[in-house]
């Protein structure tokens, strides 16, 4: 049996590096089983769901590579739910509640103060019709609970091994709002069932929903579907990934210019038995790929191993595979000769164009020692230059001038570049060429005369 799978993700807001990890790990899952990818988008809140949230999810998953055989929007998808609903309400599955958000709270907050765990008590599976009706005249609303049966509930998850729950530990779950809209809950579960999904894979907040979700599957006559849920990313220290830390939407990922690639190579393996490796073929990743080896262990999430990862991958890549990229960012007349120069010195793709604005210039020299700016003009060593011409040249201005350190070189880059920082100045020079470096060294030698 061919599997299938999907990602589901919520467009009220941006997907988080979190969120693309689990799609990331669903999608290659289902791709090494090949099997069939359906994304399903979670838009029962009408209030909170935006298009523009979905389309910058939709955006983020195929920059990482990710494709899918099928979409669905769960809010074309109403009429279906309710008749589910209405089924799961004959067969007393569903009850009406009416207590209101701030008596629940009370409840919690004295049940907690009894050392209880917060459960709902289930008052309103015991109202009589005059109870009920007294309520409804006050111009209460039902929202719908589901009842759990007290039992005990048992899967093998894929990634968290035999897990147990029991039904009486857990709260009736609420599926219809108040003002009658079901909740992600049933609407799941209604899709997995009629979609055919085989295995839901998904972050470790869910798994108590499993718990209820699978009585759910059965209440609708179905056999639940494989789980897998994998632990949250945590930060360096261990601690929760939250907002506050900087760039974690994927969206801010892609704009600090970071390759998919070093997203993919990192997720892929985060979290699990195997070694982070450097893939720069997604094809390669699938067929790597095994759930099996994703342990419960929660995974450190740390964005300097991710700039690393990057700034590797980009010292694999090709002429071939770049030069469009490097086309769409305004430097298609870099050649292949430059490229393999200036690769490894690169953290991101965006880093050649200061290479290449220092090499091609115009830029403005700085000129502030003209005399010693002269002498080294007058050092230069001879053409062809190789590897070693950047050495023989500051050795041969430090002996003659007695500098060294950033005496020696500040001078160099001010006038080569006209800038204080830069790329690595022995290999600026090969790419700078000769007339340009005398060009440029002269200007100061105009200024003296
Ligand atoms: N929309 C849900 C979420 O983003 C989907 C969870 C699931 O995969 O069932 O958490």
């Amino acid at each position: 049996m061919s599997v299938k799978v999907r990602f589901a993700p919520s467009p009220t807001g941006m997907l988080h590096v979190g969120n693309a990890r689990t799609a990331l790990i669903a999608w290659l899952f289902t791709r090494s089983q090949n099997g069939h990818f359906l994304l399903r988008i979670d838009d029962t809140d009408q209030e909170r769901s935006k298009k523009e949230y979905e389309k910058a999810i939709l955006s983020g998953l195929k920059w990482l590579g990710i494709d899918w055989d099928s979409k669905l929007y769960q809010h074309n998808r109403t009429q279906i739910y309710n008749k589910k609903i209405e089924q799961l309400k004959a067969d007393g599955r569903l009850y009406p509640c009416y207590e209101t958000p701030n008596e629940l709270d009370l409840k919690r907050k004295s049940q907690l103060s009894r050392k209880l765990p917060p459960i709902y008590d289930r008052q309103s599976l015991n109202l009589t019709n005059e109870q009920i009706k007294s309520y409804e005249d006050e111009g209460r609303k039902a929202h719908w609970r589901f009842k759990m049966d007290h039992k005990p509930i048992e899967w093998n998850d894929l990634v968290r091994g035999d897990v147990k729950f029991n039904g009486a530990d857990l709260s009736d779950p609420v599926l219809i709002r108040e003002d009658g809209t079901p909740l992600y809950h049933i609407c799941s579960v209604i899709d997995d069932i009629d979609y055919g999904i085989t295995h839901v894979i998904r972050g470790e907040d869910h798994v108590s929903n499993t718990a209820c979700h699978i009585q759910m599957f059965e209440a609708l006559g179905s056999k639940p579907p494989k789980f897998a849920h994998l632990p949250l990313l945590s930060d360096k220290e261990g601690e929760k990934l939250s907002k506050r830390i900087g760039s974690l939407s994927l969206h801010d990922l892609q704009k600090d210019g970071l390759e998919p690639m070093s997203i993919v190579s990192l997720m892929a393996r985060l979290g699990t038995s195997e070694p982070i490796e450097i893939f720069t073929d997604i094809k390669k990743v699938i067929e790597s790929f095994d759930i099996s080896t994703f342990s419960r262990g929660t995974p450190k999430f740390d964005a300097e191993e991710l700039k690393r990862l990057n700034a590797k991958i980009l010292h694999e890549l090709d002429f071939s595979s770049i030069k469009h990229r490097l086309s769409s960012i305004g430097l298609s007349d870099i050649d292949e000769e430059f490229w393999l120069a200036v690769r490894p010195n690169i953290e991101k793709l965006s880093d050649i164009k200061d290479w290449w604005q220092v090499a091609k210039g115009p830029v403005n020299p700085v000129i502030k020692d003209k005399e010693f700016i002269s002498q080294a003009l007058e050092l230069l060593p001879p053409t062809p230059w190789g590897e070693n011409t950047w050495k023989e040249w500051t050795k041969a201005i430090r002996e003659k001038t007695g500098r060294k350190g950033r005496d020696l070189f500040m001078p160099l880059r001010q006038a080569l570049t006209g800038m204080d920082h830069g790329p690595e100045l022995g290999i600026l020079l090969l790419l700078i060429g000769e007339d340009k470096a005398k060009e440029r060294l002269m200007n100061g030698n105009k200024h003296i005369e």
